[in-house]
């Protein structure tokens, strides 16, 4: 399945995030280059646009996509159950063909879970994904409904699906489906003639239903010519969009594609060498009708998922938190030892570094109390109970990034108690 920030049913946290990747020197980083609509290189209504990242596109972007880079887009990952087993799926271990639901990070086990992480980032769409969406119709069926009732007509959906279903689409037109992108599996590549009738039909019929139509694949470096000549078909067909994805290696695919000959692009990321030149040549050269849209793999880290993890702190975090500027936050911890009543630990806690209520909370769940790492650092040395700064992901999961120890009691050893 194509993908997108967290998307193509990947979760781009399974797999260990470069530093690097949220440095200061990315592009995106830099106000002069803009998220979309970026420098032209040729004028006229299908010039070249260049993205951060070496992302580019020829013609308008798909309005999800906009949306997407602006980390307005929540991931509704419908369900890892998908009966194509691609080479390179990149979807994780975790999730890989579990019959799970996540919105973004958070385990959906009720439709309120899903609404909540769409007020947290505060978005504007929801890209369905998985597995293919529509191998659990019913269940996609419900969120579009649910979603497009919960927050208006305004708010974008699209969907990524394997199966070229025209009912199952038309039916989802019918509810508020905004967008749909068909994932055509390489060995069909070519002009679509018989082996593609299926993928063709629903192509063709989709303007009836009154939805946009798009097809998004990753690129396969040793499939130029076949590549060419499905763009080329699928321009005559007439489709709104193609969306090229950089190839990429994950923590879950990696066996499979080296063992086809795939390496790493040494110029950094997760894409495979060859993609991304094959994917800049075909965006360069051809000459199209439709918006051809590449999309790199850096891309989808160093802007898409970073900028809904900033809408995510600007919206949802803890105000003793402090923003990283890099899609984390930090701030200050305190564990107390087990049977500890923790609302007196805070309370405590709160009395000796100064802070009011509202500037610490207390995780029952994990056993802590957190406060900003300022007021912390200036008390930690004197206190019992271990003591750290946490670098956490603003996800519904918290996943932690790095945790530095602030006083004695934090480093392993015989167990101390508390005063
Ligand atoms: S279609 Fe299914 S197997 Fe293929 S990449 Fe998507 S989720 Fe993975």
């Amino acid at each position: 399945m194509g993908s997108e920030a967290a998307g193509a049913g990947s979760d781009r946290f399974s797999r260990k995030l470069p530093r690097e990747r949220f440095g200061p020197n990315w592009p995106s980083a830099n106000p002069q280059v803009p998220l979309v609509g970026g420098p032209s290189v040729k004028g006229g209504p299908s010039a070249l646009h260049l993205l951060p990242m070496a992302s580019s596109y020829r013609g308008t972007l798909s309005p999800a996509c906009t949306q997407c880079a602006e980390g307005k887009k929540m991931v509704l990952f419908v369900s890892g159950l998908c009966r194509f087993r691609c080479f390179y799926c990149p979807v994780s271990e975790r999730r890989n063909q579990k019959d799970d639901t996540y919105a973004n990070e958070r385990r959906v086990t009720r439709d309120q879970d899903v609404l909540d992480e769409a007020r947290a980032i505060g978005a504007t769409g929801t890209g369905i994904t998985g597995g293919d969406p529509l191998g659990v119709f019913d269940r996609t069926l419900h969120y579009v409904t649910l979603l497009k009732r919960e927050f208006g007509p305004s708010h974008h959906i699209h969907l990524y699906t394997h199966e070229p279903n025209p009912e199952k689409l038309r039916q989802l037109a019918e509810a508020g489906l905004d967008e749909f992108r068909l994932h055509i599996p390489h060995y069909l590549w070519g002009p679509l003639a018989t082996g593609g009738d299926a993928y063709r039909s629903v192509l063709e019929a989709a303007p009836e239903w009154g939805i946009r139509r798009g097809v998004e694949i990753p690129v396969l470096p040793e499939k130029e010519r076949e590549l060419r000549r499905l763009l080329r078909a699928l321009d005559r067909i007439g489709v709104d969009f193609v969306n090229l994805n950089e190839l990429e290696f994950s923590e879950t695919n990696e066996g499979k594609m080296r063992g086809r000959g795939y390496a790493l692009d040494r110029r950094g990321g997760w894409g495979v060498d060859g993609s991304r030149s094959v994917a800049e040549r075909v965006v360069r050269d051809l000459r199209l009708t439709m918006p051809v849209h590449y999309c790199s793999s850096r891309f989808k880290d160093g802007v898409q998922l970073k900028h809904r993890l900033l809408r995510r702190i600007e919206r949802s975090s803890p105000s003793f938190a402090e923003s990283t500027g890099e899609g984390t936050i930090v701030f200050g911890v305190v564990e107390g030892p087990a049977g500890t009543d923790l609302g007196r630990l805070g309370r405590r806690l709160a009395r000796l570094a100064r802070v009011r209520q509202g500037e610490y909370r207390v995780d029952a769940v994990r056993g802590r109390i957190e406060l900003g790492v300022r007021p912390l650092r200036r008390i930690a040395r004197g206190l019992d109970w271990p003591a750290f700064e946490v670098e956490e992901y603003p996800t519904a999961d918290a996943l932690e990034v790095e945790r530095t120890p602030l006083n004695r009691a934090a480093f392993p050893g015989p167990p101390g108690g508390g005063t």
